[in-house]
């Protein structure tokens, strides 16, 4: 998601009374657990080695994801990945960082962190982070870590939920942490101002649909634990209402007459309660797609 003044209009995704909070962990394998808070959904594996987390939500929980954390292992947390720039997946960085951990995330994470962003959708500013916030390592392609039994493989996919996603494979635990790239019964916020797209996002998709089983846990950015069914059906989903979406602007009609012409009808009731709502999630596909072309 986006800026804190947007998410402060969304109870639903952002309690921005971080007290309340209390972090839910689920056991995916022998090492990898899932993390549910408040922000985006945390991955982390802890074994022999280390402890690796992937995103990070926001900087008064740290506390408790720690507190989390320690429940199941007693290592400190080492490395935290950021699948992407949001605040609500690495609102924590500056204070694990303080903590001892070392932030990794794709090149332009790091670059758009490090400057004030805009976003023309949500008409709102994000200010750029304070240095200690900022990844320390970064990668552009892919990366690997080496750490309790397995090779933690994390890949950029171009131009999906942003321009700096990272998709995390534990394959050995047989776990997928997609960050943004997928919501599970949530429409997506695509961040067409910070390079996304819903192109990209359908192609990170079929990535995983084609590296995954039935039995894969899928770990989205938001919405509940995901099944490959469930992504298949998030990737469907996007592919009808976008293409729903192209037609109406090769047909001349302007993104406020698609955003009211229900393309997005039969989805709404699952995917259009939480958050966006259809006709916010069609009016955005039509402003993105019309900018950028994809
Ligand atoms: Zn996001």
């Amino acid at each position: 998601m986006a800026a804190a003044t947007v998410l402060a209009t969304l109870p639903a995704l952002a309690q921005r009374d971080f007290s309340k909070v209390e972090i839910k962990t689920t056991r995916l394998s022998d090492t990898v657990y899932m993390l549910e808070g408040a922000g985006g959904n945390i991955g982390v594996s802890a074994g022999e080695d280390t402890v690796f987390m992937v995103d990070d939500q926001y900087a008064p929980l740290t506390p408790k994801i720690i507190e989390a954390v320690a429940k199941f292992t007693p290592k400190p947390v080492q490395f935290v990945l950021n699948t992407h720039w949001h605040g609500d997946h690495t609102g924590g960085n500056e204070s694990m960082g303080k903590a001892g951990a070392i932030v990794v995330a794709h090149e332009n994470v790091r670059r758009r962190m490090s400057a004030e962003q805009f976003d023309s959708f949500w008409k709102s500013k994000t200010a750029a982070s304070p240095k200690a916030a900022l990844p320390v390592v970064t990668f552009t392609a892919s990366m690997s870590f080496h750490v309790n039994g397995e090779e933690i493989r994390v890949v950029h996919v171009p131009r999906a939920h942003t321009d700096g996603d990272a998709i995390v494979h534990f394959p050995k635990s047989d776990v997928v942490h997609m960050g943004d790239v997928a919501w599970n019964g949530i429409y997506p916020f695509i961040d067409y101002s910070a390079g996304g797209s819903v192109t990209g996002t359908i192609a990170a998709c079929d990535q995983v649909l084609g590296m995954v089983t039935d039995k894969t846990r899928i770990i989205p950015g938001h919405g509940p634990l995901a099944t490959r069914a469930d992504l298949q059906a998030y990737r469907d989903m996007l592919a009808t209402v976008s293409g729903r979406v192209r037609q109406a602007i090769a047909a001349g009609k302007s993104d406020e007459e698609i955003g009211k012409m229900e393309l997005s009808k039969e989805f709404d009731a699952k995917w259009g309660v939480r958050f966006l709502r259809g006709e916010q999630f069609t009016t955005m596909l039509a402003t993105g797609m019309r900018q950028s072309g994809n």
